[in-house]
C-alpha cells in the first residue's frame, strides 16, 4: 500500500516536470527561435524519463528484477500478490502498460498464458519478451504431477521456489538489462553479483535448516503444488500435492487415499496456503494425524511493498522456516540472514495487491 501510494506520488511529480519541461521548451525555444533554428535541448533533471521501462507477471519474478534493476529502471508488475497466478486474467486496462514496456517478463511454462498474450498482442516496436521458465530448464527437466498432469502438457512451472533455479532467472534478467541499456550494465552486474551472493547464503542457509529436520519427517504434502523442484534439491521426498489441476476441490476417493498416505508416511504436518483456503486439508490432516499448517506461499510475498522483507529471497526465508519448524527441524541458521534489496535507494517499483 505504501508503495502503491508513493508510486502515485512520483506519478504526479513525473507529470509536473513534463508540464514544467514543456513549458520551458516553449519558453527557451522562442527565445532561441532564429538563432540555431531548433529548439534547445532543455535538460529537465528527470533522470527517469529515458529509463527502460520493464513489466514482469509474478512477484518473485518483480522482485529479482527489482534488485538488479534497483532505480534505473521503471517495474511494474502485473499479477496482483494474493490471487490465483495461474488463472489471472489481465483487466483491458493492463494493456496501455504492457504497450510501454521495453522488456517484458513471464515465468511462461503456462503460468501466465493470458497475460503473456496480451503482451504479445501489445508489444511496442523493439521490445524485448524474456520468458524465463523454458530458459531455466529443458523439457527433459520439467516434472509432472497430480497437480500438473502429463496428459494435459504443463509442467509445475514453480522453478523459482528453487533458490538456485531463481539465481538463473536473475542471470538471464542481468543479461537483458545489460544488453538494452549499455549505459548502465556496470550498476546492474553490481547488483546482480550482490543478489547473488545473497540468494547463494540464502542456499547454504536452507541447505543447513533443512538438513536438522529429522530424515523420516522430510517429506512434503501441499495443498498448492509449489515445491517439486525446491524438494528434491533439499532432500525432501514430495509426498504429494492435493490440489487437483482445474483448481476445483480433489475427490472424497482423492481424499481419502490421501488421508492414508499422510497417517503411512507419519509425517508430522503437511501444508496448505494462504492464497488457496481448503477445508479438505484440515479434514485430511485431522484423519491424517498431522498438524496443518496454512500459510506457505509461492508468489504472494511477506509483508507488504516497502517491508524490508517483502522480497524474494524474505518469500523462501519464510517458507523454510514455517516448514522446518513444522516437521520439528532447527531453523538457527536461516537467523541473521538479511532478506532486504541488496542496492540502495528506492526503485519505485510497483506491486499490485
Ligand atoms: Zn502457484
Amino acid at each position: 500500500m505504501r508503495t502503491t501510494l508513493k508510486s502515485i506520488l512520483r506519478l504526479q511529480r513525473l507529470s509536473i516536470l513534463a508540464v514544467l519541461a514543456t513549458v520551458l521548451t516553449a519558453t527557451v525555444g522562442c527565445a532561441t527561435q532564429g538563432e540555431s533554428g531548433s529548439p534547445a535541448n532543455v535538460e529537465t533533471g528527470d533522470s527517469s524519463r529515458a529509463a527502460l521501462k520493464v513489466a514482469s507477471t509474478v512477484s518473485p519474478i518483480t522482485s529479482l528484477a527489482e534488485n538488479i534493476g534497483g532505480d534505473r529502471i521503471r517495474l511494474t508488475g502485473i499479477v496482483p500478490e494474493g490471487t490465483n497466478s495461474h488463472t489471472f486474467e489481465p483487466a483491458p486496462s493492463v494493456a496501455a502498460i504492457l504497450a510501454e514496456a521495453d522488456l517484458f517478463i513471464a515465468n511462461g511454462l503456462f503460468l501466465e498464458e493470458p497475460t503473456i498474450r496480451m503482451a504479445e498482442a501489445n508489444q511496442k516496436e523493439g521490445a524485448v519478451h524474456l520468458i524465463l521458465g523454458p530458459k531455466t530448464i529443458t523439457e527433459e527437466e520439467w516434472v509432472f504431477d497430480f497437480s500438473f498432469p502429463q496428459d494435459e502438457g504443463h509442467p509445475n512451472p514453480h522453478l523459482w521456489t528453487a533458490p538456485h533455479l531463481a539465481l538463473r532467472y536473475a542471470q538471464h534478467i542481468r543479461d537483458e538489462l545489460v544488453r538494452l541499456d549499455a549505459d548502465n550494465a556496470a550498476y546492474y552486474e553490481e547488483n546482480f553479483d550482490a543478489l547473488a551472493a545473497s540468494i547463494n547464503d540464502l542456499d547454504r542457509r536452507v541447505m543447513a535448516a533443512t538438513e536438522t529436520i529429522p530424515p523420516v519427517n522430510r517429506k512434503l504434502l501441499t495443498y498448492h503444488d509449489s515445491f517439486p523442484y525446491f524438494g528434491p534439491r533439499y532432500g525432501f521426498e514430495i509426498i504429494g500435492a492435493i490440489q487437483p489441476s482445474d483448481f476445483t476441490e480433489p475427490s472424497a476417493r482423492e481424499v481419502a487415499s490421501l488421508i492414508d498416505q499422510v497417517r503411512e508416511s507419519e509425517v508430522p504436518a503437511i501444508f496448505g496456503s494462504e492464497v488457496f483456503p481448503s477445508p479438505v486439508m484440515q479434514q485430511i490432516a485431522r484423519e491424517g494425524g498431522a498438524e496443518f499448517v496454512d500459510e506457505l506461499r509461492d508468489d504472494d510475498l511477506p509483508g507488504g511493498p516497502g517491508d524490508p522483507e517483502h522480497t524474494y529471497m524474505g518469500l523462501i526465508l519464510e517458507d523454510v522456516r514455517i516448514i522446518v519448524n513444522a516437521l520439528e527441524g532447527d531453523p538457527s541458521p536461516l537467523e541473521g540472514y538479511d532478506p532486504g534489496h541488496v542496492f540502495e535507494g528506492e526503485s519505485g517499483a510497483v506491486y499490485p495487491q
